[in-house]
């Protein structure tokens, strides 16, 4: 989610607006007003949803203030269509940590639901407030109940999943166990909001609406993407891009021809199917397989050169040594290959190839998970809150 505006820094952590964020209070403005044409019931209304924003906002910043403290890194939040997102990154230290962050949210929700309460109590004691502002600072109060209660549904990736999680961690004292059951809880949860939104927006039924079926939708995607890395963390570990990969592999040069590369090839048979390309002036331009190399017709072979079939650095997945293995996999953008070039300060160390991998995960899955000393960082999903 990038943010569309930047609102700066607040304690030190960049806040920004996505577009999408006007859909949300445009509809909560109109649902306010009901449509009815009245300028200080407009103003009212719109001060009330900007409130609302800045409520989300505060729930948002409690968990990064939180997570800041546990020695996480907070790369910013964002507000948008379905709420806030605080996107956090860098090792969840321990399952307390993960209590701490998920629950800071939700308590500061319900404080500033108290403190609505009471202001319009206060309000409403002291006779001089209009019944309309009155009713406003009431909404806001009633709305931020409403985000702490359903934040708490303990259905990953919602605070109260994340709560559940961290729970479970501390008793079970494995993490990723306890990740897969709370985000297990999550895809139960959305299917059950999509049915429900579904079946609300045919029957008519109050209050259930497509939004919610589209917010189940979003609890069921982010919940996926979240079982999917904890299973690979699971089963991955600690290992990293250099225990699997295969160092200094072959190359092929990138300025020699086709035929060239072919009359090598009969005098020294290649080892593997794949090559990292060498360009003439240093350094290495992409990847050639044996099947791209092969499909030049062979009256076309003395003109093509090897860097002419190959598949240029720009297409591929590239990595470093230290990369997580589970981080590599997990990526979004795989490359048009299925291997990463493995680049250390700028050099060629090696290739990983499916195979690599496919071994790698084999290998993990003979030995029981072990809780690491030392709690890998696991880049979360972005964090929701509606
Ligand atoms: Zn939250």
């Amino acid at each position: 989610m990038k943010p569309t505006v930047s609102l700066g820094r607040i304690f030190g952590i960049k806040v920004g607006v996505h577009w999408s964020v006007l859909v949300i209070a445009g509809l909560l403005a109109y649902g306010l007003t009901g449509g009815v044409q009245d300028l200080q019931l407009w103003i009212v209304a719109i001060a009330a949803v900007v409130l609302f924003l800045g409520s989300l906002l505060a729930h948002e910043l409690a968990h990064s203030i939180i997570a800041r403290r546990n020695g996480m890194q907070v790369t910013g939040i964002t507000l948008w269509l379905l709420g806030g997102v605080a996107q956090l990154g860098g090792p969840m230290p321990s399952a307390g940590a993960e209590l701490r962050v998920a629950a800071a949210g939700p308590a500061t929700s319900l404080a500033l639901g108290a403190g609505f309460l009471l202001l319009a109590i206060a309000g409403a004691a002291s006779g001089v407030v209009s019944s309309l502002v009155v009713s406003a600072i009431g909404w806001l109060a009633f709305v931020n109940v409403v985000l702490a209660v359903f934040n708490l549904i303990p259905a990953a990736p919602l605070d109260g999943g994340r709560i559940l999680a961290g729970t479970l961690w501390a008793i079970h004292k494995d993490r990723h166990r306890a990740e897969i059951t709370a985000t297990q809880a999550g895809k139960l949860f959305g299917f059950g909001m999509i049915g429900l939104g579904l079946a609300g927006t045919f029957l008519n039924i109050p209050f259930v609406t497509i939004w919610t079926a589209l917010l189940g939708w979003f609890i069921v995607s982010a919940a996926t993407t979240e079982q999917r890395h904890a299973r690979l963390s699971r089963s991955l570990g600690e290992l990293r891009v250099r225990d699997v990969m295969s160092a200094n592999p072959e190359t092929a040069r990138g300025w020699i021809t086709v035929e060239a590369f072919a009359d090598d090839a009969r005098r020294e048979p290649p080892r593997h199917h794949v090559f990292p390309v060498e360009q003439w002036e240093g350094g290495i331009s992409g990847i050639v397989t044996l099947d791209a190399l092969r499909a030049v017709a062979p009256e076309d072979r003395l003109t093509t050169r090897v860097v002419d079939v190959a598949v240029p650095l720009a297409l591929l997945t590239t990595t470093t040594p230290d990369e997580r293995l589970v981080d590599l996999i997990s990526r979004p953008s795989a490359g048009r290959l299925p291997y990463a070039l493995v680049f250390d300060a700028g050099r060629l160390a090696g290739i990983v190839a499916p195979s690599d991998l496919a071994r790698a995960t084999s290998l993990a899955a003979l030995h029981p998970p072990i809780e690491p000393p030392a709690p890998p960082p696991v880049p979360r999903a972005p964090h929701l809150d509606n």
